[in-house]
Order: structure tokens, then C-alpha cells, then sequence
């Protein structure tokens, strides 16, 4: 066969045309323990291990995660293979340093957005590990979505004067109180019929948040949180929750390590989406947006465009010792 250096859209990706027969089923995986795979298919769910074939190579990441789309040969006692893995549409993912080489492990395949939950009040929000977690969003290409939780702890115009800031530079931002119900209506909506990654401090009502949207969902993802972070050396378990209204939520535990690992520091530029568009006016090509003259980013932050905090957050995570950061911000989840 000759490869052509285009894609075709009429053909199907060739791992998946394949192996396509007639028993074969599409789903998507929701569950990944020691190696099995549960698929949920319209069919019903599959307890799945994946097809030696696929595990061959030498693998720089995750071969296979939940989140994935997948072609399967399901048996009547329930059982099945994965014969083919979609191409993924994004990636949520985390590099692991081992002591041959870096890995990338996917905490979510195929996001639609990262609901990023941060407390009003109680604890108070820490706006640079919010910056941080934009950043990761930005870089990984995926839709981030923000919650101010504990709304109930503020009045409004505190609310406003922590988070409207994001609202300006383009970020949704929902405010909810899951002890008064407010708003949870609203991040229901946003919700619905979404592959969302979870993710914040801990403390901040994550776990409370669900519950007000589903009985019990909060407690559910709580108790894999706990049985997955346990021990390093023990088994992990991802998982996926589905949302009775179409939709399914991820915890992302584990998240602390979700630094900025393989970041260039100038490679920042592009993720402050307020500076990306004006770097190309700094009179250097190499600014590092300090102390430059004809630096287009330190007048605007001069010119208040921006946020004077944003860009203290730029220059932390540029300059500053991440881990400090995180000890500070009293860790995460
Ligand atoms: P998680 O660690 O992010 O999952 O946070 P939890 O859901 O366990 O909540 C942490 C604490 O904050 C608990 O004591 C909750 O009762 C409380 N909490 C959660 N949501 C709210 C809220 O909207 N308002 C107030 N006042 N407290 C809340
Ligand atoms: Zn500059």
C-alpha cells in the first residue's frame, strides 16, 4: 500500500478499519484497574484487556486510558477485547519521571474541559495555583471551566473582585454554594453531556458539589480518590462517574505532580492568553517581559491590561520556585 501524507477523511484510522467485524462493538473505556478495561457500549458494559498486538512498541505514554474511545470483540459472559483505540481528540495527561525515561500518563482521554473548583472563602483561593491550572489547560488544548464555590461565605462583590478578572479575559466562571444550592443548576448545565476532569484544591467542596448535583455521586469519586492515592505501590484505578443527565466526571487526584514539568519558560508567553497576542510587539525577540525597553507586556500591565496579579503569576511561574508554590498553597489533591 502506498501511504499518502494526507489524511483521507472517507477512511477510517487504519488501526480501527482493521479490525472492524461484524461482532465488533464501539464504547468507551470508563474504568482502567491492573490491566482491565470496563467499556460501556450500547450494549451494556465490558470487562476488557487489551489485544497483545496494541501493547507492542516502545511506549512513551499511556497506551490506553479512560476517556478512550475503542473498538471491542465483546463474549456473552461479559468479557471482551480492545482491538483498536481511537485517535484522541486531547489529552489530559502528566509526564512521570522514571529512572529510564519520562512517561506520559493520560489521566483523561478525549476531555471536553478541566472544571478547575476553587472556594470563595474557606480556604481562601489561591488565584497563582488557579493560574497554574489555566496554564496546564492552555497547553494541553482544553476548554477550562471555573467554579467559585463556597458563594454562600462571601457577598457578591467579593466574589466578583477574586474571580471577575477571569471572566474578562474570556474564562467561564460559574458561582455556586453547594450548602444553598446556588448556581449548581448552572454548572449542571455546563456539565451535561461533557467528559469533564475535576480538579482543585483540596477542602474547596469538590466532593460536595457533586453530591448536590447527583445523591451520593461526591462519595462515590471520593472513595476511588482514596483507594488510588493510598500507596504509589498499590493498584490505581481511574475512573469515570456517569451524570444522570448525560455526561461523566473524572477526579484527577493525584494532581500535585501536574506541575509545569516539560514547560519552556518562554513557552509561557502562549499560555497567558491576555500576553500572547502582544509579545510579538516587544522590541526583543528573546523578552522576558522584566525590564526590556519597548516591552509591549510591562506596558500594559503598566497601562492596567493587564492584570497586575496575572503578571505576578507569569513571572512566579517563570522565575519562581514551583515548589515552593505548592507548599505554600498548602498542596492539592
Ligand atoms: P473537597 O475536598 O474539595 O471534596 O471538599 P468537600 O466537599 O469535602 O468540602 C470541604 C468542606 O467545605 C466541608 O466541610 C463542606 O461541608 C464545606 N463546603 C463545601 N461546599 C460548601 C459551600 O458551598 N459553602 C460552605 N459554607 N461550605 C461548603
Ligand atoms: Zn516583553
Amino acid at each position: 500500500m502506498v501511504k499518502s501524507p494526507l489524511k483521507t477523511p472517507m477512511i477510517e484510522p487504519s488501526s480501527q478499519s482493521n479490525h472492524q467485524g461484524p461482532n465488533n462493538l464501539d464504547g468507551m473505556v470508563i474504568r482502567a484497574q491492573s490491566g482491565f478495561l470496563t467499556v460501556t457500549t450500547d450494549e451494556g458494559e465490558y470487562t476488557c484487556r487489551l489485544r497483545g498486538r496494541l501493547k507492542q512498541g516502545d511506549q512513551e505514554g499511556d497506551i490506553v486510558a479512560v476517556g478512550d474511545r475503542v473498538t471491542i470483540t465483546p463474549h456473552e459472559d461479559g468479557s471482551g477485547e480492545i482491538e483498536a483505540i481511537h485517535e484522541r481528540s486531547a489529552e489530559f495527561s502528566r509526564v512521570r519521571t522514571g529512572i529510564k525515561r519520562e512517561f506520559r500518563q493520560i489521566l483523561l482521554a478525549n476531555p471536553d474541559q478541566i472544571v478547575i473548583v476553587f472556594a470563595c472563602a474557606d480556604p481562601e483561593p489561591s488565584l497563582r495555583m488557579l493560574d497554574r491550572f489555566l496554564v496546564i489547560a492552555e497547553k494541553q488544548k482544553i476548554d477550562a471551566l471555573i467554579v467559585a464555590n463556597k458563594l454562600d461565605l462571601v457577598t457578591p462583590q467579593q466574589a466578583q473582585a477574586a474571580f471577575g478578572l477571569y471572566t474578562e479575559l474570556g474564562y467561564p466562571v460559574i458561582y455556586t454554594s453547594a450548602h444553598t444550592g446556588q448556581g449548581v443548576d448552572h454548572l449542571q448545565e455546563h456539565l451535561k453531556g461533557k467528559l469533564s476532569a475535576l480538579a482543585g484544591p483540596s477542602g474547596v467542596g469538590k466532593s460536595s458539589l457533586l453530591n448536590a448535583i447527583q445523591p451520593e455521586l461526591g462519595l462515590h469519586v471520593r472513595e476511588v480518590s482514596v483507594s488510588t492515592s493510598k500507596g504509589r505501590h498499590t493498584t490505581r484505578v481511574r475512573q469515570l462517574f456517569p451524570l444522570e443527565f448525560g455526561g461523566y466526571v473524572a477526579d484527577t487526584p493525584g494532581i500535585r505532580s501536574l506541575a509545569l514539568w516539560d514547560t519552556e519558560p518562554e513557552e509561557l508567553d502562549a499560555y497567558f492568553i491576555e500576553m500572547r497576542d502582544l509579545v510579538s510587539s516587544c522590541q526583543f525577540s528573546d523578552c522576558t517581559h522584566t525590564h526590556e525597553p519597548g516591552c509591549a507586556v510591562q506596558a500594559a500591565v503598566e497601562a492596567g491590561e493587564i492584570h497586575l496579579e496575572r503578571y505576578h503569576s507569569y513571572l512566579r511561574l517563570r522565575f519562581g520556585d514551583e515548589s515552593e508554590d505548592l507548599i505554600e498553597d498548602g498542596g492539592v489533591d
